[in-house]
């Protein structure tokens, strides 16, 4: 219907919103059939790692045909063997570690059939695809649906770390008492701060290394080349620690923590000191045998150069390629006592008009414009609103008058939506200026973003032409 108070229209205006709205309940795999839904949902929302982590994959049939779906790369296996989930923890995204088949063409008995309008399910454990390893929240969504075809991800805690299980029978010589079991027990907490070390520096985007405070503490400033160093430097260590049988023997002859000697791996001699060192936390017997490992020529061929934390902080600050080759450092790293982030994924969600020309319109007409709302974050931010602003001035805040709003779905890191919004001019002609205004998420990290700047809008008094024409007008 055309009205003369719509006197502007924005070209690149593109629809999405309408058809979020319609497709907002659906997740959809873009390998799927055309036609078919997923959606998932957790059975328990907390898990201990003894348990499963069973999340309910359902299937819907959308369109009006009968549809046949290929149940090798769905949940119908009734396992994860194909990566059709996205699994963040922390803001990251979790790699597919699942199975990977060679399988014979498919037969009719490797197909599902679904009629117009049914739905079915299928309880799969995703750690057959993906590790929950480590304590906290778990994000899960079905992988490759559009912006607009996004639903919120489902949420699933896991209450603890997942306990490290590889390592090898140490071989124990001259040790005493509930020494073999206490050194059994510091081997088992050693390799997991060396498989969190490992598995934290690994999973820490490169665009974000550069600001990782637990790094910078023990190793200073970040070059790509130390940190590689480094990252190594723990993938051995963890490797060792694992599958190597590591040989301890007791020597109370001396009064240090331990020693070793770097060219007869995997020897490592317990002081007086190692038995009074708690289990974990600074200084102590886990670290004290990541400590030693680490001098090994074959696994890091780490130096003494300073002991203690404080030594081994400014060592960092004032030496990093020093400290990439300290045993001590790698021991602090490790041991992440007091508790340092790696990196911290943020929500950050900023909003823009997209104008192409002037808006102009008449005291109280509809006016319509395109916004862009982004997440410039690195986790994903839950759904949320986008209203327009109508300021006295072209600085746009929330003390402005509302005179509008629309839905904003769920937003992974980095992405971008386009809303359409519309909104009534004010009732006295005038030179306004409009902004729209995202609302702010729970945690949400930059806040002064969240309006856009102010675009002008000229309001006119309405002509007799244009009361005519808007009496003649159905809508409204
Ligand atoms: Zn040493």
């Amino acid at each position: 219907m055309s009205k003369l108070m719509l006197v502007f229209k924005n070209k690149a205006v593109f629809r999405i919103l309408a058809l979020g709205l319609l497709l907002v309940c659906a997740n959809v795999y873009a390998d799927l059939p055309s036609g078919i839904a997923m959606s998932v949902d957790v059975v328990q929302s907390k898990v201990s790692p003894s348990e499963q982590a069973l999340v309910k994959v359902t299937y819907t049939n959308v369109g009006s045909t009968p549809k046949q779906l290929l149940r090798w790369e769905t949940a119908f296996e009734g396992r994860v063997d194909e990566d059709f989930l996205t699994v963040t923890h922390e803001g990251r995204v979790l790699p597919y570690m699942g199975r990977h088949y060679k399988r014979a063409p498919a037969t009719s008995a490797d197909y599902i059939s679904l009629a117009p309008g049914e739905s079915r399910s299928q309880v799969v454990d995703i750690n057959t695809g993906y590790h929950l390893d480590y304590k906290g929240e778990y994000l899960i969504s079905p992988k490759g649906a559009a912006v607009a075809q996004k639903s919120p991800p489902v949420k699933l805690i896991l209450s603890k770390d997942r306990p490290v299980s590889l390592k090898q029978t140490p071989i124990i010589n001259s040790c005493d008492g509930d020494r073999p079991d206490q050194i059994d027990s510091a081997l088992g907490a050693a390799e997991s701060l060396a498989k969190r070390a490992r598995d934290d520096m690994r999973a820490t985007p490169v665009a974000f290394r550069r600001s990782v405070q637990r790094y910078k503490e023990w190793f200073g400033a970040y070059t790509a080349t130390r940190w590689n160093a480094v990252q190594r430097n723990f993938d051995r260590i963890f490797s060792t620690l694992s599958g190597r049988t590591i040989t301890f023997e007791c020597d109370d002859s001396v009064p240090y923590f331990a020693y070793v000697y770097p060219g007869q791996p995997y020897d490592v001699y317990l002081g007086q000191a190692f038995w009074s060192a708690p289990m974990t936390g600074t200084d102590s017997k886990a670290g004290t045998i990541i400590h030693e490992v680490s001098h090994f020529n074959v696994v890091a061929a780490t130096d003494d150069i300073e002991y203690g934390q404080s030594a081994a902080r400014s060592l960092a600050r004032t030496r990093p390629a020093d400290a990439v080759r300290n045993a001590d450092s790698h021991e602090y790293f490790a041991e992440n006592t007091p508790s340092l982030p790696m990196f911290t994924a943020t929500v950050d969600l900023v909003s823009s008009i997209t104008v192409t020309e002037d808006l102009k319109t008449v005291v109280g007409g509809n006016v319509s414009l395109s916004a862009s709302v982004s997440n410039v974050g690195s986790a994903d931010a839950p759904s949320t609103t986008v209203t327009v602003r109508v300021s006295a001035d072209s600085v746009i805040s929330l003390a402005d008058p509302v005179a509008g709003s629309a839905p904003v779905m769920a937003l992974a890191g980095g992405e971008e939506l386009a809303v359409d919004l519309s909104f009534k001019a004010p009732r006295e002609e005038g030179q306004y200026w409009i902004g729209v205004c995202v609302t702010e998420v729970n945690g949400e990290s930059g806040t002064d973003n969240n309006c856009s700047g102010g675009v002008p809008l000229t309001v006119r008094k309405m002509s007799l032409l244009s009361v005519l024409m808007l009496l003649l007008s159905d809508d409204d």
